[in-house]
């Protein structure tokens, strides 16, 4: 008979060794890195822990991830509160969450996923560390709007593990991710973050590289049509978001979805739109420039076209417009 007793602990005489786990596929991945604990960041760790996965969040300010993890937190009691996740849930995505200023600890991760701002130096910048602290044995992700996934891996000396992947805004609740591949992607990557897409139960959609993909750049031009909309007086705040909400079934209105986005990003996307695509079509409205100048830039500031309080929740209309 097995005898487990302190004494005689020697586990793997008793059960055997036991099988390596192999990461070479995303069904085995116990533990990823997640880059930028802003909007997106966090709710891709909250994905990755809620499918079992181990994750270092690491920011470069040890500030937001205070936030980021108290802003987790209150999400999910809000997701508790009407029924879609129970409390031991919660508790097992916040044991799986481990942020860190710490590059160096994401030291051997097979999967890290970036979410810093859209800035083509900075995400290169980043690409380039990673590659050197994983010897170019991870895969490491972008989650880029519009940006170039073969511009991002040009800097780095294993181009073929450099995959997009491009979650929606709120990342736990949004179907779809899109995939995109840049020029030198390899087939073997490009599987693998197929295969983590299954595993995370998001639907993808497959794309080429091209400015926006597909749902940046369909949906900002509307967001940006918005703006004027309201700059040119057509219409209050309320009254677009409720015109096109209701009048399109869609889940938000423009303008709080632009809110919820963050301007700060809506305009590097018009940016690199109207920059790549050259179509007058992507330049950005004044309104949203005037916006983002003045430092507000929707839910994560407290206000863009609408205010909102401690807990994010609409309170009224911005005193700017
Ligand atoms: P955000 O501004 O909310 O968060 C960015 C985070 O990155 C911040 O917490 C910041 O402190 C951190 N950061 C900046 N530089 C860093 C560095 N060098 N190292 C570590 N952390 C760093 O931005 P976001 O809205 O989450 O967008 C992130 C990315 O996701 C962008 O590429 C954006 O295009 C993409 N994206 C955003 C949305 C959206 O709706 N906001 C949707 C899809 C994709």
């Amino acid at each position: 008979m097995n005898d487990f007793t302190a004494e005689n602990n020697d586990f793997e005489s008793i059960v055997g060794k036991a099988p390596e786990v192999n990461e070479d596929s995303p069904k085995n991945l116990t533990r990823a890195g997640v880059i930028g604990a802003g909007t997106m960041g966090q709710g891709i760790a909250q994905l990755l822990a809620s499918s079992g996965i181990d994750v270092i969040l690491v920011d470069k300010n040890e500030e937001t991830l205070k936030k980021s993890m108290s802003e987790l937190t209150e999400s999910m009691d809000r997701e508790i509160a009407r029924w879609a996740m129970t409390a031991s849930e919660k508790r097992a995505v916040l044991s799986r969450i481990r942020p860190t200023t710490d590059f160096d600890d994401l030291d051997g991760m097979k999967l890290i996923i970036e979410a810093v701002p859209e800035v083509l130096e900075l995400k290169q910048e980043l690409f380039q560390h990673l590659d050197g602290l994983c010897d170019g044995e991870a895969i490491l992700v972008s989650n880029t709007s519009t940006l170039s996934l073969s511009e991002i891996a040009s800097v780095t000396e294993h181009p073929e593990n450099v995959i997009g992947l491009h979650f929606m805004n709120p990342v736990t609740r949004t179907k779809i991710v899109e995939v995109i591949r840049g020029l030198r992607t390899s087939e073997e990557t490009f599987k693998y973050a197929k295969g983590l897409a299954e595993r995370i139960n998001k639907v993808v959609v497959d794309v080429y590289e091209y400015p926006g993909y597909v749902t940046t750049r369909v949906i900002i031009p509307m967001l940006n049509e918005a703006m004027y909309v309201l700059m040119e007086k057509v219409a209050s705040a309320e009254g677009i978001d409720t015109a096109m909400k209701l009048g399109f079934n869609l889940n938000f209105g423009p303008l709080e979805f632009a809110d919820m986005m963050g301007l700060d990003e809506v305009m590097k996307w018009m940016e690199t739109l109207f920059h790549e695509l050259g179509d007058l079509k992507y330049r950005p409205c004044p309104l949203l420039r005037k916006m983002v100048r003045a430092n507000h830039h929707g839910k994560k500031t407290g206000e863009g076209f609408y205010r909102y309080d401690e807990n994010g929740r609409k309170i009224g209309q911005s005193h700017m417009i």
